[in-house]
């Protein structure tokens, strides 16, 4: 696991010329948020490995390390050439995985807290993250005291204890599974290309 995110994540200096060379090439606009798409990853036995970005899913195809299976979100076009835009590749070897254990960043804390609040379960992209006791009184910053909050319940809650400011947590949060699925239930509402590649 380690290695194909360091795999996805570090793209050398080739990839990254071929990346400012297409960026060139692309609408301004329209491509900047394609390029953020999510992309499944499969191994090269079809095992869900990863969730990546259409730019480092378009340095792998590019490079010869993966082959395109799913075109789900239709094309990017440039001024010359017309380029598919992947919603599932899959590896030209295998990796290995690894068991590891998650960082502590507010995205993978949104992530699994499936972007929705924590306190009242309103699903938002607006989140904070909160300390559910706060910092100064002694509470660590650790998967099991760290949810995502929406903005009002956030400033609601400030710096109270959850039973002080008299709000319930939905569920009492721990630390995620260090594997992919975890990341994937909150893209399937508009990758539903993806289904048939996961386990049910
Ligand atoms: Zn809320």
């Amino acid at each position: 696991m380690r290695l194909i995110n360091n795999l996805i994540k570090s793209p050398d200096l080739q990839s990254e010329k071929f990346f400012s060379k297409i960026s060139r090439l692309l609408p301004r606009k329209k491509s900047q948020w394609m390029i953020n798409f999510p992309v499944l990853v499969l191994n090269e036995n079809y095992e869900p490995l990863n969730v990546c970005q259409v730019r480092r899913a378009v340095v792998l195809l590019y490079r010869g390390k993966a082959e395109i299976l799913e075109n789900g979100s239709g094309f990017i076009h440039s001024a010359r050439d017309v380029f598919p835009l992947p919603s599932v590749i899959r590896l030209a070897y295998v990796i290995k995985r690894h068991r590891f254990e998650r960082k502590l960043t507010r995205l993978e804390v949104f992530n699994r807290d499936h972007y929705s609040c924590q306190y009242c379960g309103k699903q938002t992209r607006q989140l904070t993250l909160d300390h559910v006791i706060p910092r100064y009184r002694g509470g660590e910053h650790t998967w099991e005291n760290v949810v995502s909050a929406c903005i009002p319940c956030n400033r609601r809650k400030a710096g109270k204890t959850p039973e002080e400011a008299r709000m319930k947590l939905i569920r009492h949060p721990s630390p995620p599974r260090g594997n992919i699925f975890f990341h994937v239930p909150y893209h399937l509402q508009t990758k539903s290309e993806w289904q048939k590649y996961l386990p049910q």
